[in-house]
């Protein structure tokens, strides 16, 4: 291997340090001097490769390593140094890191680059300060909504005042941005924050593409009553209904053995909410997700059919609403072949797979081609202290994001 395994664990353990909770855990938020703390980190390991640094006015750090040409659009990678309130050491660090650790590389190993290579880490991919996320990667393509900066979080801090404290000129949004065409291709590794490599015994895997979800919310009303005097032939149960449907989502999904389709009920409220009353009004979310679309749409039509079957059954009425409908994006073919070009050479045996959460390159994939690289995570467990990824596979997954870029590179020659 080309990269160093010792150096790229040593600035793990030493990142892990800032906004340490308990053994392995992990409290840095979007736009707070934890996260500051890690980019004046991350930005000294960024200076000893040879980039050059800055904050801009989204609150992304940005190493940039100039190539011969630069006018060349360049070689984007990344992830986020913001963790979850209650999170792990690699969730989004790994993506940085290990970036830094194959630009170091690059430079040890004399690969000089017509192109410039730019490493961001993302402000705010979390999202629960302010309840929205991918604020950084957004912000740089100019897609941020009306009223972000007006969200508070849970201490009355708006986004705007958190941006100003964090030293970013808010008036200034534009000089931050990047213009069309300007970004060539981007690589994100990140750590799967699933079981399927672990499953598979598999360090590395290729990722596919991002699935989009569809989020609906549905209300379903019937009839309360008296839990010991209604007949049940006389009832209209909307918690017996949603229950069906709870059941239903997953058959449907299931249907086909094997597909990476995921239904998931995660809410219910339930109303009046007494053990002695019959529910007269559920209300419960539905998220569902697949790499592909027209499998999903297929399965949401066998789902509103089935909604309607069930409150017919139990002479519900109910009401569905769409709270979010993304679609899938998937990855560069050209890049997923150069990554696996990379792991075949090193003996490698790696799986597709899809990534079922959302990362920054979700945001990118609209600006560009973009390829990702996942490493295996034990048990499948993220956003959660007990997240791990072992720092072999780490320095697999670093050597073929080095190999990849030297790829990318010889590409353009
Ligand atoms: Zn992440």
């Amino acid at each position: 291997m080309k990269i160093n395994s010792s150096r790229l664990q040593a600035h793990f353990e030493a990142m892990s340090l800032i906004g340490k909770i308990g053994e392995t855990g992990t409290c840095r938020p979007a736009h707070s001097l934890l996260e500051k703390g890690a980019f004046d980190l991350a930005a000294s390991w960024m200076k000893e490769a040879g980039m050059t640094t800055r904050i801009d006015n989204f609150g992304n750090l940005i190493g940039k390593l100039k190539g011969s040409n630069d006018f060349l659009p360049v070689l984007m990678m990344g992830s986020h140094l913001d963790s979850q309130p209650y999170g792990g050491r690699f969730d989004g660090v790994a993506g940085v890191l290990c970036a830094i650790e194959a630009v170091t590389t690059m430079q040890e190993n004399s690969q000089a680059t017509e192109r410039s290579i730019e490493i961001v880490s993302f402000a705010d991919e979390e999202g629960w300060r302010f309840n929205k996320g991918l604020f950084g990667s957004r912000g740089i393509l100019g897609k941020l909504e009306n009223g972000e900066l007006a969200r508070v979080d849970k201490d009355g801090i708006s986004r705007e005042q958190a941006l100003k404290d964090f030293g970013c000129d808010v008036t200034r949004f534009s000089e931050s941005e990047y213009k069309a065409g300007s970004i060539y291709c981007y690589l994100e590794l990140h750590i799967e924050q699933g079981p399927i490599l672990d499953i598979a015994n598999r360090p590395i895997g290729i990722v596919t593409g991002i699935s989009g979800p569809l989020w609906l919310t549905v209300r379903l009303t019937g009839m309360a009553g008296h839990a010991g005097s209604v007949p049940m032939q006389h009832r209209r149960d909307a918690l017996l209904g949603a229950s069906e449907i709870v059941v239903a989502l997953n058959e449907i999904v299931t249907q086909i053995p094997g597909n990476p389709t995921v239904g998931t009920v995660g809410t219910m409220n339930v109303f009046p909410a007494s053990r002695n009353i019959i529910a007269e009004e559920v209300v419960f979310t539905i998220d569902l997700r697949d790499i592909d679309l027209a499998r999903r749409n297929n399965y949401e039509e066998q789902l509103r059919k089935k909604i309607e079957q069930v409150a017919q059954k139990n002479q519900l009425s109910y009401h569905i609403s769409e709270d979010t409908n993304s679609e899938p994006r998937y990855c560069a073919q050209w890049l997923k072949e150069l990554i696996k070009k990379q792991c075949m050479a090193m003996g490698l045996n790696v799986p597709e797979l899809m990534s079922g959460p959302f990362h920054d390159a979700l945001t990118l994939s609209y600006a560009c081609d973009y390829g990702m690289i996942f490493i295996r995570s034990k048990d499948g467990i993220s956003h959660n202290p007990l997240e791990y990824s072992s720092y072999a596979d780490l320095a697999l997954g670093t050597e073929v994001l080095y190999r990849t870029i030297i790829g990318i590179l010889h590409k353009d020659l």
